[in-house]
């Protein structure tokens, strides 16, 4: 080989580092900047790799050098991929994850290369139509002609007769005829499109003067161009989706991308919909339920500058996105922004870097922020927008504690007195009510009545939940299921197993029999298995096809349903026990966005929660709804133990096969814990579902203060143990359980 350019090119593997690739005679002429897509081999396969360079970490990381690995045999680049690099900016983000995370770059780049790994073999090339500059009046005009020629005006992009017919509803020969007369030209594809651009101005709702203002200033932060975090924050139905509406024109106006990232999938339906409504076409959708090829073509068309509005899932932050304007973090308190998995990062807070790396503005959406933000908005790291009123003069539930000691349901069951009444007179009025319950399944625990032995998972410590539907107990960690038993496994008496406490399937039951007239709608993810289940059930819903629904979390997100006056809330202590030093602040969340399906519209809402600790401060605070002072409160609690937002804060895992090994490691570790001022590590101690898959785990909690960098220590402190493969630890920093 006669080149001697030899280039690092980083794979999607946990690979600390690039490989090195020498560039072959045939290639010389290419540049190869830093992003270049190319294949190159590995073992005996063929790999898509990119071409890397060192980039900034986080400010104070900087991660010790791996030994130069001692190059064997250099094997050449065998291609470079027709589609243009991956942008710097997604570059740097890629590194700065990695390093934040503690995780390797390339596993970081394969969730980024995750719409394109099948890119090579299925590239073809395909043709569209645009619109000639033949005048019109030479043909005889028809309705389906004039749709044609209408849609296609101005605009630059062929588009396919398999997407015209579909989209315009014409038959493919009205276009060969139109082609024919020389009114459309044949043009080869840039892609194969089906992305149109919205149109900012379709449909501009009149935003009131609260609303008006807020979304004047995040047009601003957008016009700006520069990194700024932004919280926007009002109570449920205020209007907060109307306002960063009106930011994601502006950005469309000024021909940037836009970035929207929901907390579920099953959100996305309705607020596809509302965007439609607004920008006259649909936003490209990012997240796991999309096939290869829809992957593909979006992953493509983002890299092209050919979207500019996408809504997705977490991962959506690892797109290519060349223009990226404005990214906007709805519903930012979920919990389900933090990826668990694999690579463990919150995508809240990873949308923030991904903003300051583009320079772009991000925008926090919620009633019930997190902590972390609202902290970070009262000492004015973000600005704060505020909207105090529902929209349309709605107003805000009546929320009201039903104590189940003055007031309990009948005797095995679950519904209570005046919960029963108030259901009554709402449905009777012709209006919609929701039963909420935070757990799926019939019972949460099946016990026996003769010896008391309780039904277990044998792979977790979890109890088997019992599933009627399916005539199932099942392990809600691991997915693990027997049939549910006739006699007692451990006595063996017959007939003695029972049900305790509720699950959803067991108040639907229960709201069969009490309100048998009811048209009952069960919302869960065992109900709604795709996007589509949920559309429909939504659907239902708006149709007023159903008056009662019954759901778990899946209902408390950020739906709008304007016929629901009524939510009754089955166990609002549910989330209250266990050790979890954030259980108050996530039951506040859940529970006020459960409320907040209340009377969006005319008919003013109730909310009542059944509760045994009518007086702890989570109810004291959902009925006075005063959510931030609240927190405020926590806040001073959490600074007082430098926990988070005050402290920086590091979960250590150590999973083995046997508790011994897990013990062992975990113990190693705690012996060699770093001693240093302003750094503590707690435990080890059973990590939170001490059993998992049968992986044992046993759990150190690092927290430091504020101004200590805490990868730096982790990674010299993990390394100082040697543990066996079987051994694993992973490392969660900022856990959200702790
Ligand atoms: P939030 O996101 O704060 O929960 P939404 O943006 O969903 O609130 O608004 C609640 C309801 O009020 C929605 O049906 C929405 O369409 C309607 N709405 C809000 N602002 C306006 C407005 N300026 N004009 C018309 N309808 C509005
Ligand atoms: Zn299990």
């Amino acid at each position: 080989m006669s080149s001697s350019r030899i280039l690092p090119v980083l794979l999607p593997y946990p690979f600390k580092e690039p490989f090195y690739y020498q560039v072959p005679p045939e290639l010389e002429y290419e540049a190869f900047i830093p992003g270049t897509l190319v294949m190159v081999p590995l073992g005996n396969r063929e790999e898509i790799g990119v071409i890397w360079e060192k980039h900034q970490l986080p400010k104070g990381i900087s991660l010790p050098e791996e030994a130069p690995k001692k190059i064997k045999k250099i094997k050449p680049i065998l291609s470079t991929l027709s589609v243009p690099p991956l942008p710097a900016i997604l570059l740097q983000f890629i590194d700065w994850v990695a390093a934040y995370t503690l995780s390797s770059p390339g596993m970081v780049l394969a969730i980024a290369l995750r719409g394109i790994q099948t890119y090579a073999s299925t590239n073809t090339a395909k043709t569209g139509w645009i619109l000639s500059d033949l005048s019109t009046n030479t043909i005889r005009m028809t309705p389906a002609r004039e749709k044609i020629i209408q849609f296609l005006k101005g605009k630059e992009i062929p588009f396919t007769t398999k997407f015209l017919s579909e989209a315009l509803t014409v038959t493919s020969s009205v276009i060969q005829g139109l082609a024919k007369a020389g009114i459309l030209e044949e043009r080869l594809l840039p892609y194969h499109s089906t992305f149109l651009e919205p149109d900012p101005s379709f449909h501009i709702p009149q935003l009131s003067e609260d609303q008006q203002k807020a979304a004047d200033f995040l047009s601003k932060k957008v016009e700006d161009k520069q990194f700024s975090v932004t919280l926007l924050q009002g109570v449920t139905g205020s209007g907060k989706t109307e306002v960063y509406m009106q930011a994601i024109a502006t950005c469309i106006e000024q021909e940037q991308q836009v970035l929207i990232l929901l907390p579920e999938i099953a959100l996305s339906s309705q607020w596809v919909e509302r965007f439609e409504k607004r920008f006259g076409v649909k936003p490209a959708l990012w997240h796991s339920d999309l096939s290869n090829k829809q992957r593909k073509l979006t992953w493509q068309a983002v890299i092209k500058n050919e979207v500019s509005v996408l809504v997705g899932a977490r991962s959506a932050l690892f797109l290519p996105f060349t223009h990226l304007g404005l990214i906007i973090i709805d519903e930012e308190h979920e919990t389900s922004f933090k990826q668990e998995e694999g690579i463990i990062y919150h995508a809240r807070d990873m949308a923030i870097v991904r903003a300051r790396l583009s320079n772009c503005p991000a925008v926090l959406v919620s009633a019930t922020p997190s902590l972390e933000t609202l902290t970070n908005a009262y000492h004015n790291k973000y600005h704060h927008l505020t909207l105090s009123a529902r929209h349309g003069g709605a107003s805000m539930p009546d929320v009201q504690v039903v104590d189940l000691r003055a007031t309990p349901p009948h005797r095995g069951l679950f519904l209570s007195p005046p919960l029963i009444t108030a259901t009554q007179q709402r449905l009777e009025k012709g209006e919609q009510v929701l039963f909420f319950l935070n757990r799926r399944g019939y019972a949460p625990l099946t016990l026996c009545r003769a010896c008391g032995h309780r039904l277990e998972c044998p792979h977790c410590s979890a109890w088997l939940v019992e599933h009627r539907s399916t005539q199932r107990l099942v392990c809600h960690h691991c997915d693990y299921f027997i049939p549910i038993p006739k006699e007692c496994p451990h006595c063996s008496t017959p007939d003695s197993m029972v049900p305790i406490g509720p699950g959803i399937e067991r108040i639907t039951e229960e709201a069969r029999a009490t309100f048998p007239d009811a048209k009952i709608l069960v919302m869960s993810s065992d109900s709604l298995t795709s996007s589509k289940a949920t559309a429909e059930a939504i659907r239902q819903i708006d149709q007023k096809e159903v008056n009662l629904i019954i759901g778990t979390q899946i209902v408390a997100k950020g739906w709008h349903f304007p016929f629901l006056t009524l939510v009754g809330v089955i166990d609002a202590d549910l989330g209250l026990s266990g050790a979890d030093l954030r259980a108050s602040e996530k039951t506040l969340q859940l529970l006020h966005q459960v409320g907040g399906r209340a009377g969006r519209a005319q008919s003013p809402g109730i909310v009542m929660l059944q509760s045994y600790l009518s007086d702890h401060p989570v109810m004291e605070t959902l009925v006075k709804g005063d959510f931030n002072e609240f927190m405020l409160q926590e806040a001073a609690e959490r600074q007082m133990g430098f926990w988070p937002p005050y402290g920086r804060l590091a979960a250590i895992i150590v999973s083995a096969d046997t508790n011994e090994e897990a013990m062992q490691i975990a113990y190693e570790l705690g012996q060699n814990a770093p001693q240093m001022e302003g750094v503590i590590v707690l435990g080890p101690a059973p990590a939170p579902l001490a059993l998992l898959r049968n992986r044992y785990r046993q759990r150190l909690l690092l927290r430091t203060q504020k101004h200590i960098a805490i990868q730096p220590i982790l990674h010299q402190w993990l390394s100082s143990v040697k543990a066996k493969k079987s051994v694993k630890i992973d490392v969660d920093i900022d856990p959200i359980s702790f």
